[in-house]
């Protein structure tokens, strides 16, 4: 019944037909009474579960939230919706404070989004208390923060529950998270001190997006080819460029900018001005690329990320899938492109144990955090190697059951040439083997390929028994058989200061004289030549959102985004939040001719129709 009374409110308001997967139960949850915990990947629509009950309670709702943008984007969206919002956070001045609180206190909000440190502030905590307004849902967005475990701890989730304990009626509380681990779930939980939750792990699956890995033989011109493929295709999509330091975002971005693309850039160096205005920009579609580091995305919203490219190698699964998935949140196609470099791997090896909240922890937990630092690193340097589904690879590493094809990734679209790699392993392993210390993984190589260098010499590792024997190999070669073996359990990493390698279970069963059968996919020769990544004629679909269209409709698309470009000019907001790209190629398809059509296009609320229904029928009608 309840459950009934939320679709509609989900329509009405949010202009949706139906919850997706996991939010009909977490909704349904809260709506009991029942405190709940989501774990949701980026994109899979976690708002959406606190904002409906949030619409159907007598009271009002809290959402913890940690980050400014973050609140300024889902205020802008609800109050376009029509729903009475605010925020409460550090990037008011006192005046606008206090009248925002004076508002809430008069009962004007019904959705209130404040930052975890102005729970304990008195001026909060009486309106809390005293106000006799009831808050009847405690919504904590982003709820890892409160994990010593996760990357983005922040000691102000800590208060929370404080917080919680102190007001006159116990709210229904709920926390949400894309961040799965055990540890994290736990201490969510027991932080937090959710009652007897209902914990569900929605699909992490998001079939819109295109899961490639390139290792091109020059990594900027294959870039170049590919923003440039994108433009022909698609003018005026956006997209963001990650990189892992600083330095390389300064270069890309001024390379491109040479190159003619609209560009702008974003890292924790930047001045706090640069930064917003920068994100801006790229929000409000006036520069369509973003290059930047980590620092950026978190809390940004932009549902029309046509693609995301990550110019080195994140280190993690976790880290990667999180920003992958800015691209295509409207659900619309969109990709996800991972380039490798084996430099990327050390790069990301220095990184390890220099974790800054680490002041917290005592010296065992902090081992403990470098070991699992080290294998998340290594799941996700096999994702760059596998020659599986991507999108399995993915699902699997988070803990989900997935058909071995999904049609939509590079592995999936690509046929395969099998390698029989049994002689190089063998080679391999009695290489290893009869090293007296362990060795890395390039002077393996050096070894394996006869390399006359001082390294090899000064050490006398000419006269291991394989120096030389695959002299005919790559480096590159060799490398992807060392990371297939590493993945098969025949080699390990490990190490204090730099990873060496060493014989793993699989190859110290084997006897000196045994040779150990491996076969390695690679690409086809010819798709390669390709450059990996982008599919054969025929097989390439269109990455943008208006791939389900056909050229007649193209020209009306074009069209919609003007007009939705004016009003999001007028009213403040980044385009995307008056109408999403996917709910404008609704429209070129259905083609509504009047406001009643208008509203049973996915994404056109009732609040939206009467505002805007207009301006889009006159330009649809005008073709
Ligand atoms: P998250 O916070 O989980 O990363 P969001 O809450 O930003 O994701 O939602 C991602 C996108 O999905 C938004 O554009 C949102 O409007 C859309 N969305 C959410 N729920 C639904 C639904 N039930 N049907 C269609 N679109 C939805
Ligand atoms: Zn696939």
């Amino acid at each position: 019944m309840e459950i009934r009374r939320a679709k509609q409110v989900l329509k009405q308001y949010f202009g949706y037909e139906d919850f997706r997967e996991g939010q009909s139960k977490l909704v349904e949850a809260v709506l009991k009474g029942r405190d709940v915990l989501g774990i949701m990947p980026t994109g899979a629509g976690k708002s959406i579960c606190f904002q409906v009950p949030a619409l159907m309670a007598e009271g009002i709702t809290l959402v913890i939230s940690p980050l400014i943008s973050l609140m300024k984007d889902q205020v802008s969206a609800l109050n376009q919706a029509g729903v009475h919002a605010a925020y409460l956070n550090s990037s008011l001045t006192q005046g606008q404070y206090v009248k925002a609180l004076k508002f809430a206190k008069e009962g004007r909000y019904k959705i209130i989004y404040v930052a975890p440190e102005r729970l304990a502030t008195e001026g909060f905590l009486d309106f809390a208390r005293n106000s006799g307004i009831r808050i009847s849902f405690i919504a904590v967005d982003e709820a890892h923060c409160v994990s010593q475990w996760g990357q983005d701890f922040r000691p102000g989730y800590l208060k929370i529950a404080e917080f919680i304990r102190k007001l006159p009626h116990r709210p229904v509380v709920s926390a949400y998270t894309a961040t799965a681990t055990e540890e994290v779930r736990g201490d969510i939980i027991e932080l937090l001190k959710l009652r007897d939750p209902f914990v569900t792990v929605t699909g992490f699956d998001r079939n819109n997006l295109y899961f490639a890995v390139k290792k091109p033989v020059d990594k900027y011109k294959d870039l170049v080819t590919y923003l440039r493929d994108k433009e022909k295709e698609l003018s005026g999509c956006s997209g963001i460029i990650y990189c892992l330091t600083r330095k390389s975002v300064e270069d890309i971005c001024y390379q491109l900018r040479l190159d003619g693309f609209s560009v702008t850039r974003y890292h924790a160096g930047l001045t706090d001005e640069e930064r917003r205005k920068n994100q801006d920009d790229f929000i409000y579609d006036r520069y369509q690329i973003m290059v930047a580091t980590n620092a950026f995305g978190m809390g940004i919203d932009k549902s029309d990320v046509r693609f995301v490219i990550h110019y080195n190698m994140p280190k993690n699964m976790e880290s990667y899938y999180q920003e992958a998935g800015r691209a295509g949140r409207d659900g619309a196609p969109a990709e996800c492109i991972l380039y490798y470099e084996p430099s990327d791997v050390r790069m990301n090896q220095m990184f390890i144990g220099n974790n800054e909240n680490n002041e917290m922890l005592d010296e065992t937990a902090k081992a403990l955090i470098t070991q699992r630092d080290h294998w998340r690193l290594s799941q996700m340097t096999f994702y760059c190697f596998t020659s599986e589904c991507l999108r399995q690879y993915i699902l699997r590493y988070f803990g989900e059951e997935a058909s071995g094809y999904c049609g939509n990734c590079f592995n999936c679209l690509t046929q395969f040439e099998q390698i029989d790699i049994s002689k190089e392993v063998t080679a391999i392993i009695r290489c290893v083997r009869e090293n007296w210390t362990a060795y890395g993984i390039s002077t393996i190589i050096d070894i394996l390929r006869g390399a006359k260098n001082q390294r090899i010499l000064s050490k006398n590792l000419d006269q291991n028994s394989q120096y030389g024997t695959l002299s005919t190999q790559s480096v590159t070669r060799l490398r992807q058989i060392i990371q297939e073996m590493l993945y098969q359990g025949y080699l390990e990493l490990s190490g204090e200061k730099y990873p060496v390698i060493r014989l793993a279970e699989g190859a110290k069963k084997l006897a000196d004289s045994e040779t150990a059968p491996m076969i390695l996919k690679l690409p086809k020769e010819q798709e390669k030549r390709e450059s990996a990544g982008s599919i054969k004629k025929g097989k390439r679909r269109r990455a943008g959102a208006a791939s389900a269209l056909r050229e007649q409709d193209l020209e009306l698309f074009e069209e919609l985004r003007a007009v939705r470009k004016e009003i999001a000019a007028q009213e403040k907001v980044p385009p995307y939040i008056i109408f999403s790209d996917k709910t404008l190629v609704l429209m070129c398809l259905v083609r509504p001719k009047n406001a009643a059509d208008m509203l049973k296009i996915s994404g056109v609320g009732e609040y939206k129709v009467q505002k805007y229904a207009e301006k889009f029928l006159t330009a649809i009608l005008r073709q």
